[in-house]
């Protein structure tokens, strides 16, 4: 038994009058439906260079095309020539140019004193001071030179471990390897053990 109309002709004739009914819907709102290929000639990066970078946020590490006009960055993409991403990125990746460009972006540094119920507006200075003060205090009051317990055999045993138990530092993957170098030697240099990395989590 043949049917009048085939499953390949329903499909055609559905989508036909779909495309047919938003063209006429549009028309009839008065939008012009012609190409809009103009637009494409003016993108804001037209006049942009483009350097390579690598996305801050994971350790995928996807490679980006980060677009700069007189020293501004007007555009984050993903760079194509990544063997990584070959030119996609992740919806964090997607929105790294926010992260640069942004309006809401805090610039500068606000305290709120225990019990405040305000935000109060700090120098950096004074706030890097602050938590200096408030680093070498933990570490001073919980450092350990000795550990002492015992042995697999029950035996008393003292170990020299110099360390604190008492800080733990995560490090971002927006953070360069001379800055992660830096910060091992400060925290070992403390006696900080936990030390770990956003990426790696
Ligand atoms: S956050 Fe997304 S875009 Fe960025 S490196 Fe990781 S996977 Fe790639």
């Amino acid at each position: 038994m043949t049917h009048g109309v085939t499953r390949r002709d329903f499909l055609k004739l559905s989508g036909g009058a779909m495309a047919g009914t938003a063209a006429g819907s549009l028309s009839g709102l008065g939008v012009d439906l012609a190409p809009k290929a103009q637009l494409a000639t003016d993108l804001r990066i037209r006049d942009a260079r483009a350097y390579p970078s690598i996305c801050p946020y994971c350790a995928v590490g996807c490679g980006t095309l980060v677009h700069v006009i007189d020293g501004r960055i007007v555009n984050i993409e993903g760079n194509p020539e990544s063997p990584v991403n070959v030119g996609t990125l992740c919806p964090k990746g997607a929105a790294t140019y926010q992260l640069h460009v942004n309006p809401n972006r805090l610039t500068r540094v606000l305290h709120r004193a225990p019990g405040a119920t305000e935000w109060e507006v700090w120098p950096l200075e004074r706030a890097m001071d602050r938590v200096a003060e408030l680093v070498k205090q933990d570490r001073d009051e919980t450092f350990v030179e000795w550990w002492e317990g015992v042995d697999s055999t029950g035996n008393p045993l003292r170990k020299l471990v110099n360390h604190t138990p008492a800080i733990f530092s995560l490090g971002g993957a927006t953070m360069a390897n001379e800055w992660n170098h830096l910060q091992q030697k400060l925290l070992r240099g403390l006696g900080v053990v936990a030390i770990e990395n956003q990426a790696r989590i």
